[in-house]
């Protein structure tokens, strides 16, 4: 909590109970999910509430905003790099922590400076496996 203290963000105790939902949680939510989490300990807690204290710490670089999902944005409080896999089923995202090296050939990145990369891997999670049909078409 501390590091939300230092960038200046007003705490509230809906923020905060927004904050602690986030505080290591690595399900990448999206803001439907933190909303229906928050909601039970502060049903007065708007969706406007969830989604401006998200915007207020993407803004900051405090929550990265994943869009792998193409149905919904998706909420990662791990900032530090790192490459994801989603299962197109049931859109579980997981983390990747491996450092792949990949050199963008010069002439494809023209001028520009690189910071890094993010890989999306996709497929279908043992849980969706086991329910059958693997590629019916329908993932
Ligand atoms: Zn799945
Ligand atoms: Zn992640």
């Amino acid at each position: 909590m501390q590091k939300y203290r230092e960038i200046g963000l007003k705490l509230t105790p809906q923020r905060l109970a927004i904050l602690e939902y986030l505080d290591g949680n690595t399900s990448h939510p999206s803001a439907e999910d933190i909303y229906r989490e928050v909601k039970k300990r502060f049903p007065t807690m708007s969706f406007a509430t969830v989604y401006n204290t998200l915007e207020v710490l993407r803004k900051r670089g405090n929550l990265l905003e994943l869009t792998i999902d193409p149905e919904r944005k998706r909420y990662d409080p791990n900032t530090s790099p790192h490459h994801h896999l989603i299962c197109l089923r049931c859109k579980k995202i997981v983390d990747v922590h491996v450092d792949y090296r990949i050199d963008l050939p010069q002439k494809e990145r023209e001028s520009f400076e690189v910071f890094g990369n993010h890989i999306e891997f996709y497929g279908i999670c043992n849980n969706c496996k086991q329910k059958g049909g693997v590629m019916n078409g329908s993932v």
